[in-house]
């Protein structure tokens, strides 16, 4: 019987889950500790050293399936890094290679200097939290925690100590005596992370550990793991297919797209500067233009498009001298205006015809006809101007040269 949530489409069964679970946390075992490994801290206090993955060419076949292809990229110690893409793109592909159930079959992985591509799962500083949680259901929450303890030999106080400190990390202390079944979704992943920490390792692998819960525990668990990565100073590597998820707790994200890194950088980056039509819709809304190169000016260039004529300073490094290009607009940088607002010169105005207005709570989202545009425009307003503004209302709209974004596909 299982004791855990359900499972997404490559969720890691029970039994394999624990399983690799258990391996994961063999791994700082005093038998096993032969590859140059540091011996675990043994105050549950101490902070692990941090460490630094390094991917070089990582790449990973199935028969024919190309799920992960040459990717190249470091994650510093200390961050919190999100991989996050479609399904199917290799996400957990890449994160089960990480925590060494999957062997590559291309490319080195480095944690700090040490090349651990072959190492065994259980050889490596990574504690793992996976989707189902994989949690014993015949074990009181004390002992699923502490099970990782038992391979490793640590007992009597020491156990009793940093079993509880664990639980007490993620607020679970008052809960020990408890068996699975007898806690909500959210408590279960709470149990799941201790168990991940309770070894203290340097590198904590996420698989989706919030898709089991409900909308508004998805939202407090977000800043509670944030919160333990960084006083825990873990390197968390975090896998999810929910962009709202990766951009509110990311340091930095990678989006993949089959099997490759589309982009990567800080939420805000990848926000404001998609450089594919890719990252753009896949991050939020966004109004994608055609528009033709018409000229360039000092910082950046003019353009012709259904819309009129807009300017961009943000372009793309391989941009053409001329031609056509495609660029991306978020709803909420066009703005409303009307004749006593202020904008700056450089700003295009823009006019359109209300076709609908859908009220958001804090927000009101707009869909814009406007001149010769095929499609509307998706307009995101907060405030007074968002009230006043009806169906079939005339309005005008300002776009700052920075909110155009010249598109590279
Ligand atoms: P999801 O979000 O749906 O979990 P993902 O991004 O984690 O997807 P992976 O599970 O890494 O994607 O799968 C990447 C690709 O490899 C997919 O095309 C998938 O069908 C394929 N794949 C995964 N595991 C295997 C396997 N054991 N044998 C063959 N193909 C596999």
């Amino acid at each position: 019987m299982l004791s855990c949530g359900g499972h997404g489409t490559h969720a890691i069964g029970f039994h394999e889950g624990f399983a690799q679970a258990c391996s994961v946390l063999e791994r700082g075992s005093v038998k096993v500790d032969t590859a140059g490994i540091s011996p675990p801290p043994t105050d549950a206090c101490m902070l692990p050293a941090m460490t630094t993955i390094r991917m070089e060419k990582l790449a990973k076949r199935y028969g024919n399936v190309e799920a992960v292809r040459g990717i190249d990229l470091t994650i510093e110690s200390g961050e919190l890094f999100f991989l996050l893409g479609p399904s199917g793109c290799g996400k957990t592909t890449l994160l089960r290679m990480l925590a060494g159930f999957l062997e590559p079959t291309g490319g080195r992985l480095f944690f700090d200097d040490r090349d651990v591509t072959q190492l065994p799962a259980n050889k490596r500083q990574a504690g793992m939290v996976f989707q189902s949680y994989a949690l014993w259901p015949h074990m009181s929450v004390k002992q699923n925690v502490g099970y990782g303890l038992d391979i490793r030999k640590v007992s009597g106080a020491d156990k009793e100590r940093r079993v509880n400190t664990a639980l007490e990390t993620v607020q679970m202390g008052h809960l020990g005596d408890r068996r699975p079944n007898e806690l909500s979704g959210g408590q279960q992943q709470r149990v799941a992370l201790a168990r991940a920490l309770v070894v203290e390792p340097s590198v904590v692998l996420l698989d989706e550990p919030l898709s089991n819960l409900d909308a508004r525990l998805r939202q407090s668990m977000r800043s509670e793991i944030r919160r333990i990565c960084k006083e825990h100073g873990l390197t968390g590597v975090y896998v999810t297919h929910d962009q709202e998820e990766a951009l509110s707790m990311a340091d930095r994200i990678a989006l993949l797209r089959e099997g490759q890194i589309q982009q990567s950088g800080t939420p805000e980056m990848l926000y404001s500067r998609p450089n594919t039509r890719f990252t753009a819709e896949f991050l939020g809304e966004t109004n994608l233009v055609d528009a033709t190169i018409h000229a360039a000016t000092g910082n950046g260039v003019e353009l012709d498009t259904p819309l009129g004529r807009l300017s961009s300073t943000a372009l793309p490094t391989d941009l053409p001298e001329a031609g056509n290009v495609t660029c991306s607009i978020r709803p909420e940088s066009l703005r409303l205006i009307d004749q006593e607002t202020s904008h700056s010169p450089a700003a295009a105005i823009v006019t359109g015809q209300v076709q609908e207005r859908m009220f958001l709570g804090e927000r009101c989202r707009l869909t814009i006809s406007c001149g010769d545009a095929a499609t509307p425009l998706h307009v995101l307003e907060i405030g007074a101007e968002a009230e006043k503004t009806r169906q079939n209302a005339n309005v005008r709209m300002a776009i700052e040269p920075e909110d155009v974004v010249v598109l590279s596909d």
